[in-house]
């Protein structure tokens, strides 16, 4: 058996590596889903006139008693299975972070915002392959990826430059449109200032047969046409068309060589027995969090440190100058609408990514929270979200706070103990930052609400890795460019736990052009 764990985007972009050069691989996972009244809801949704579609989701959580904020934590039609059981598996012993993976059939791209940008060069200079290395597991992804707005001939496209013949355009909201006249106005003088906009190239089925984005503006919420990427989507045609074999239900633990084969052990979660499961080879890509406490723990590795990098976040208000649609007609995709590139050198060496967020529902809920309840203050809210967007922004792991992580035996079960190592840096280019774009508030169409920042606790931007960095000589708890140990021959650690740094730009695209890399080098061997 040629073993998957995990079901989230390392694990499906390895899966058609392998399938590509005719391996058929097992995949192990958990596989919570969504609740099937929930999803039976959503389909009904789904039947409606997309004019309904806001009323009918409103009434999934009502009927379902359900609560969401998404623009702090977001849940998929306001069920917590992505994240579900993480908390308990990890036993993390601080709650001055945020971390939490997943359980999920689809692992974190349940929920993920479909945001992607390859690494190139100058962002993963301290890793031990390159741009060129990862460029053509980039392409072969955008095979079955959807991607939408990849404009090839924008400015932009020097962040992308990755061509892709069929990317579609996602229409803008009045708000957004307003904004980018500006952008494109003043392209030469934001790019004179290492400011660099795009749109932001989204993991969307957008104008596919008979679907298409309706532009109702609950992305954030979930999509009841599925058409935010997920790997599950993924998962399931590979399942149908007998390429890979799933195996749910079992939570895996430790991985442990035993003569010519590798064994998995586990539990089994219907009956809760241990079960052991043996397999020629196992790519392990069970979320960098999830993957460090099985590795520390197959490798007996008690009491030693490891560094989990995480890529500071923060969210700031940015009021447009110009005013957009009334709530009541707004019409647009509420996913992120530009990136912004921050190449300036005055803020950080090492860059900073922006991602533009317009009007939508959570936002405004957000507002009304913020606003005291008075009816006069109710219209000022509905006025101030029309000129209201979101930076969501990412640093640097070297601009960030990172994490030190060790496994202590705590009885039956391990505990993940944790202390933040600070980095002073941080606070000041996110200042550094806003100056920055306050200084340029006329190119850029609005201007940064700087006391209203939001930081985020380390790892609530879910880009996180780096606990056993590929080297090309790995010492103790590093492995080597192909995600091995030297002491656990046969296992291939394939997420983000073993990127040396974390880069600024969005995770998971990269997260899957290198696990894809290592699924294609290694299935050479496989099929020897
Ligand atoms: C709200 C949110 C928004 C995001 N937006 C973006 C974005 O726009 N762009 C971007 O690039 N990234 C984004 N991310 C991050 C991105 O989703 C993750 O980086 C990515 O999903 C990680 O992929 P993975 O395969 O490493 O792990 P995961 O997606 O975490 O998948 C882990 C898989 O392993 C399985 N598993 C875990 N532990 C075990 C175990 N012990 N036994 C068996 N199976 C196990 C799980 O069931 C799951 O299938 C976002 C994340 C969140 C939460
Ligand atoms: S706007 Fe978002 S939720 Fe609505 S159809 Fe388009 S992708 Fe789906």
């Amino acid at each position: 058996m040629i073993a998957i764990i995990g079901t989230g985007p390392s694990a499906i972009a390895c899966a058609r590596a392998l399938i590509s050069r005719g391996v058929k691989p097992v995949f192990i996972d958990v596989g919570n889903q969504l609740e099937s009244e929930i999803s039976n809801q959503v389909a009904e949704v789904n039947k409606q006139d997309p004019q309904e579609w806001v009323n009918g989701v409103q009434n999934v959580w009502t009927v379902n008693n359900l609560e969401s904020r998404p623009l702090f934590d977001k849940k998929k039609f306001g069920s917590d299975f992505s994240y579900r059981g993480s908390e308990d598996f990890l036993r993390l012993d601080d709650s001055r972070v945020h971390l939490k993976g997943s359980f999920a059939l689809g692992g974190l791209s349940n929920v993920w915002g479909g945001a992607i940008l390859p690494y190139l060069d100058e962002d993963i200079a301290d890793w031990p392959i390159s741009y060129g290395d990862l460029r053509p597991h980039y392409e072969s992804i955008l095979q079955w990826l959807p991607l939408a707005n990849h404009r090839g001939d924008d400015l932009f496209s020097r962040f992308f430059p990755i061509s892709h013949p069929s990317s579609s355009v996602i229409s803008l909201s009045k708000q957004m449109r307003a904004l980018e006249s500006s952008f494109s106005r003043c392209q030469d003088r934001l790019a004179s200032v290492g400011i660099f906009w795009g749109r932001s190239r989204l993991a969307v089925i957008h104008s596919q047969n008979d679907r298409e984005c309706q532009l109702c503006n609950l992305c954030l919420t979930g999509c009841p046409s599925d058409l935010i990427y997920s790997t599950r989507q993924s998962l399931e045609s590979m399942v149908r068309s007998g390429e890979a074999t799933y195996l749910s239900g079992v939570q895996v633990r430790r991985i442990q060589r035993k003569n010519e084969s590798i064994e998995i052990h586990g539990i089994n979660l219907q009956d809760m027995k241990p079960v052991c499961l043996k397999a020629r080879k196992v790519f392990l890509g069970a979320g960098a969090l999830h993957t460090t406490k099985i590795v520390l723990n197959s490798l007996n590795a008690f009491n030693q440190t490891v560094t989990l990098k995480d890529s500071a976040y923060f969210l700031i208000p940015f009021l447009n100058r110009k005013k957009g649609d009334k709530m009541e007609e707004l019409r647009s995709n509420s996913l992120s609408q530009f990136f912004l590139e921050i190449r300036n050198t005055g803020v950080s060496k090492n860059g900073a990514h922006l991602q533009v967020y317009g009007a939508s529902e959570p936002l405004h809920q957000e507002v009304r929270r913020f606003l005291p309840t008075m009816p006069l203050m109710k219209s000022l809210g509905k006025h101030l979200v029309r000129r209201l967007s979101v930076l969501q922004g990412f640093l640097h792991s070297r601009d960030s706070a990172s994490l030190s992580l060790s496994l202590r035996g705590d009885g039956e079960r391990n505990r993940l103990c944790i202390s933040k190592i600070q980095n002073t840096n941080s606070v000041a280019i996110i200042r550094r930052l806003q100056w920055l774009l306050l200084r340029n508030s006329n190119a850029l169409g609005g201007i940064t609400l700087m006391p209203f920042t939001y930081y985020a606790l380390p790892g609530r931007g879910f880009h996180w890795g780096g606990t056993f960095p590929m080297r090309h000589h790995p010492g103790p708890l590093e492995t080597d460019i192909l995600g091995q140990f030297s002491q656990l021959n046969g296992l291939h650690v394939i997420d983000a736990s073993i990127f040396p740094s974390i880069p600024s730009m969005p995770i998971a695209y990269s997260i899957m052009a290198n696990a894809h890399r290592i699924g294609s080098d290694t299935a050479l061997d496989l099929n020897a």
